[in-house]
């Protein structure tokens, strides 16, 4: 996988020469909303208060495309539409470019069908950039802000209460729901927020000394991958999630945050420490659990975009740890399935009280994790697994130990993540562990399950709820995420050729596929940010009973309703003009 550092020359020189252009001081005609009103001299001050850091937002694929609705900016260029095409489908790459989004239905008004896409499946199809085909904006925002101090936050804000302009938040651009993009929209981009350094005995603000622990503070736009390296260099422990792209802060820390070992050590929002986040009111504030505790207890798992943007935030550093990994490989018939299945429902309680977790396929396997056991415990505890796969299922089964999580990742993750560079969507439910506790529950999981993800391309059970973990309170997440075993996610995609009743049907059916799960946990919900873009009474499920809480702190830091997202806190609902993009 390849990092942003690393990223091609040609790339790289792209987004000096075409991506960061000094914003074009004239608004072309498209523009909708607020936006269109700004004056000339308003963009001039703006510009000037972020020390000329304004742009123009392009869109990742420009290059390609003769042919571009009013709005785009950039130029037509063979020999940088090669890099895109090359790089197309990298999320390293693209986590680098302020005009890409991993999910790339958000780069696009899906209500209006404008977009700037290649074909996914061979970005080289000319049916996809050449006449009669045009480049679009879509929902990439027009202009941003590369955010390099906090009062560049402030002054966007001044600008969007002055001017009307939306605010989106963007970072790498992995959410699934569209909420790092909008159109018309002025982005503060945090990608260049990268410093990262290592306290071995870290006071969160306003606490006492006693509360001192070793942590490891970073701006909004390192990456997780850039987080496993430093602490393998650092002889520490950070544990995240499955994909080094992802930001380690940004929406992946204030949504919750899973990683293979939230079984045991919780979800990121239980390590964070402390947080930087200059809020919409305009001040920028420090918040701990010693210290504007109420802003600490939202950004942990309330959500990304909503409450304000955060700077940078120190997480828990644990100890280095060495831990024993489970892989199986299978390769799976309709019988063999529901074998699988039956038998991992049927431990799934018994390995959640002992410490495992990680991830599993219903048709190609496992890879699992347990930071509590030893490599012989891990064997005994093991043994009816391997034995099951091998002589039963025909599959392939390896106990490892695995010397740090940076190892583990390389050994297991990092080929094997989920594909972007693609109009991608998730659905998903948190599964309780109530779930699994009879035989006549476990048989109506595995048929439920099994029904669910049967024509999923991407089928995954993500064992990362954290019933292990000892709760401490002080988060924001829906509290069924302490009771949950799995995080069940199911997928679907589509191409740039893809009509707009066909995307229609996709959602629908995508929808009602899986309240079938929906229908089997009652009170359950899921995790905010691997979602339905059509979830389901959405606040309970993605908040519970701290829903109410968290829409007052909400109003308090962000009395102007300056920052909105989809189905976020205190959203102003799907027909809010700001998602007229979405179907
Ligand atoms: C390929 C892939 C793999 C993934 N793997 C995992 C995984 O293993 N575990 C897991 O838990 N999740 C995973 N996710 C989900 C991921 O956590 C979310 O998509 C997350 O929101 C990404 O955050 P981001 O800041 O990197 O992305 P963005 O799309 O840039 O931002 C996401 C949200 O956070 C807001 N935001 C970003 N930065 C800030 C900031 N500094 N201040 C305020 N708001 C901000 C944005 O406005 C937006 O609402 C994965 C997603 C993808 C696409």
């Amino acid at each position: 996988m390849q990092s942003v550092s690393s990223a091609p020359f040609y790339i790289l020189s792209y987004m000096r020469s075409t991506v960061f252009l000094i914003v074009l001081l004239v608004v072309p005609t498209c523009m909708g909303g607020p936006i269109a009103a700004v004056s000339e001299e308003q963009w001039k001050l703006l510009n000037s208060s972020v020390h000329g850091r304004l742009h123009a937002a392009v869109p990742f694929a420009r290059p390609c495309f003769a042919q571009t609705a009013d709005t785009v900016f950039g130029e037509a260029d063979q020999e940088q539409c090669v890099a895109v095409q090359a790089t197309y489908t990298d999320p390293g790459t693209r986590a680098g470019i302020m005009g890409s989004f991993m999910n790339t239905e958000w780069e696009t008004c899906q209500a209006t069908s404008q977009q700037c896409l290649l074909d996914f499946l061979d970005p080289r199809d000319t049916n996809a950039f050449n006449a009669p085909q045009i480049c679009a904006q879509g929902s990439i925002p027009s202009y941003f802000v590369d955010v390099r101090d906090p009062a560049d936050v402030q002054a966007s804000f001044a600008f969007s209460r002055k001017t009307g302009v939306r605010i989106v938040v963007k970072n790498t651009g992995h959410d699934y729901a569209g909420r790092s993009s909008g159109a018309n929209a002025l982005a503060l981009w945090m990608h260049n927020l990268q410093e990262i350094s290592y306290t071995p005995a870290f006071i969160p603000a306003g606490c006492s000394k006693s509360s001192a622990v070793p942590g490891v503070t970073m701006g909004a736009g390192v990456s997780q991958g850039q987080l496993y390296d430093f602490a393998e260099a650092h002889n520490i422990t950070l544990p995240g999630g499955a994909e080094r792209s992802v930001a380690a802060v940004g929406g992946y820390l204030q949504g919750g945050g899973h990683s293979a070992l939230a079984n045991v050590f919780g979800l990121a929002v239980d390590r964070a420490l402390e947080a930087k986040i200059v809020t919409p009111d305009g001040r920028y504030l420090t918040a701990s659990a010693c210290q504007n505790a109420d802003l600490f207890f939202a950004i942990r798992g309330g959500g990304g975009g909503t409450f304000g943007v955060l700077m940078e935030a120190t997480m828990r550093a644990l100890p280095q740890m060495s831990f024993p990994a489970v892989f199986v490989g299978l390769n799976a018939t309709e019988k063999i399935e529901k074998e699988w299945m039956e038998f991992i429902v049927a431990h799934s309680l018994q390995w959640a009280e002992t410490g495992w977790g990680g991830y599993i396929t219903p048709k190609t396997g496992m890879i699992f994790a347990n930071p509590l056991l030893n490599m012989s415990q891990a064997e005994q505890e093991m043994a009816s697994l391997k034995q099951f796969v091998t002589t039963t299922l025909g599959a392939t089964f390896s106990l490892t130990l695995q010397p740090s999580f940076l190892t583990f990742f390389n050994n297991f993750l990092l080929t094997t993540g989920v594909p972007v560079g693609l109009p991608f969507l998730t659905t998903s439910r948190l599964i309780p562990a109530d779930n699994f506790r009879s035989s006549k529950k476990q048989a109506e999981l595995v048929d439920t399950v099994i029904e669910v993800l049967d024509d999923s391309p991407l089928p995954l059970i993500f064992v990362v709820g954290t019933y292990h973990f000892k709760d401490r309170g002080g988060t924001s997440v829906n509290p069924i995420w302490r009771k949950s075993l799995w995080h069940v996610t199911s997928s679907t995609f589509w191409n740039f050729n893809t009509t707009t009743t066909e995307k229609k049907a996709l959602y629908s059916n995508f929808t009602s596929q899986m309240n079938l799960l929906r229908e089997i946990t009652p009170g359950s919900g899921t995790y905010f940010n691997e979602a339905d873009v059509h979830e389901p009474d959405s606040t309970a499920s993605f908040w519970g009973d701290n829903y109410d809480r968290l829409v007052e702190i909400k109003r308090k830091y962000d009395p102007d309703h300056l920052l909105d997202c989809w189905q976020c806190v205190d959203s102003k609902g799907p027909d809010s003009e700001h998602f007229s993009c979405y179907l």
